[in-house]
């Protein structure tokens, strides 16, 4: 039997999403998997995608379970080496890694690895976190190709807005990258970018595209949605009701009363709450598909369980099923109730929820 609480995850929409960004994509394309495939199972969505051409994570770490689990694919760590003993680690589990920052680059300098490393060097475009200015870049491009165990395969930048569709967020990033030659393939395009398009300018076919939460099918635009974009839903979190009972108006419900009934309510309490994930900060109103009927969150949500307003459904009752979102609910829109991004709801579902694959 399975629990109540699940995350029910399609493996085929998974594909049909990364089949959209392979196809949206100038030359090859990657598939951002780090923070557990955004909360989705690392090691599932890798073996679910033989066909993608390679695969991002953000740590060595990540890398190291991908091969110790058998993916043979090209794997590239964002954040690069964070010590001797992970570029030893990279060369040994043959995993691609980003320089972000010269001293990555002396110690990798350093040291004799055991085997060749391809290097990513990351551009900061103005997002201003990682990567080195555009004007640092061809000395740091003429050490790595000095080096005996490096090898340069692309130059990537990371936008800070390309989530807005204006390309004045991104024409002096591409500026940036417009006025020097390189010696290796640019990659640029995140999953924002990818869909607009508007840096497909500066990439090649050699170029690689690195995809992350439109795998998940959740849109990145703000302006379109994940419907619109032809993303299919991959996460559909489900739950069920296990109590139900009228209150009376004037009454409330739930820690600190904060909500009172305008009128009498009939009121039922599902089986998930913070502990599971469900963002405590949802505010009262956020969607809730009792049984394929929208009803509205009310009161404060709980470590084990919400509460929602059931009145407008009188079939409602102990076992019937919910769907906090997936499927039939947009995770973009509980996002936008709980003032955060899917993005965040995936990575926080905690490991109480289990993944059922299908
Ligand atoms: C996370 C990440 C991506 C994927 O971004 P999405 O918005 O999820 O498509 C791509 N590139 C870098 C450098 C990242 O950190």
């Amino acid at each position: 039997m399975t629990r109540p609480t699940y995350a029910l995850i399609s493996l085929d929409h998974l594909r049909h999403n990364y089949r959209l960004a392979k196809q949206k994509s100038v030359g090859s394309s990657y598939a951002v998997i780090k923070a557990n495939a955004y909360g989705h199972g690392l090691l599932e969505c890798a073996r679910a995608l033989p066909e993608a051409d390679g695969f991002v994570v953000a740590r060595v770490d990540e890398g190291v379970l991908l091969r110790q689990g058998g993916i043979s694919q090209v794997v590239v760590v964002l954040q690069g080496a964070c010590s001797a003993e992970e570029w030893q680690e990279a060369a040994r589990h043959q995993l691609q890694l980003v320089i972000h920052h010269e001293q990555q680059l002396a110690q990798a300098e350093s040291l004799t690895l055991s085997d060749h490393i391809q290097v990513w060097l990351k551009i900061n475009t103005g997002m201003n976190r990682l990567g080195v200015r555009p004007e640092e870049a061809q000395r740091l491009i003429m050490r790595i190709q000095a080096s005996q165990s490096l090898h340069l395969a692309q130059v990537m930048t990371h936008f800070a807005s390309a989530d807005t569709g204006n390309s004045r967020e991104i024409d002096p990033a591409l500026a940036a990258l417009d006025s020097q030659s390189w010696p290796a393939a640019l990659s640029v395009n995140n999953s924002a970018a990818l869909l607009t398009g508007l840096a497909n300018i500066v990439e090649s076919n050699e170029s690689v595209s690195r995809p992350g939460i439109m795998l998940y099918g959740s849109s990145p635009l703000l302006q379109q949605s994940a419907d619109e974009l032809n993303l299919k839903p991959v996460m559909t979190l489900n739950s069920q009701i296990i109590h139900t009972h009228q209150v009376k108006a004037g009454e409330s419900v739930g820690y600190g009363a904060d909500w009172q009934a305008p009128k009498d309510s009939r009121i039922a309490v599902i089986a998930i709450g913070y502990g599971d994930g469900y963002p405590r900060q949802a505010r009262q109103g956020t969607p809730v598909l009792v049984d394929g009927i929208e009803c509205p969150l009310i009161g404060r949500v709980s470590m084990d369980m919400i509460t929602v307003d059931v009145s407008a459904h009188p079939g409602a009752g102990i076992g019937t099923p919910v769907e906090l979102w997936g499927e039939r609910l947009e995770v973009d829109r509980v996002a936008h109730y709980c003032d955060t991004i899917a993005y965040e709801l995936f990575c926080q579902l905690t490991p109480r929820v289990k993944r059922v694959y299908q």
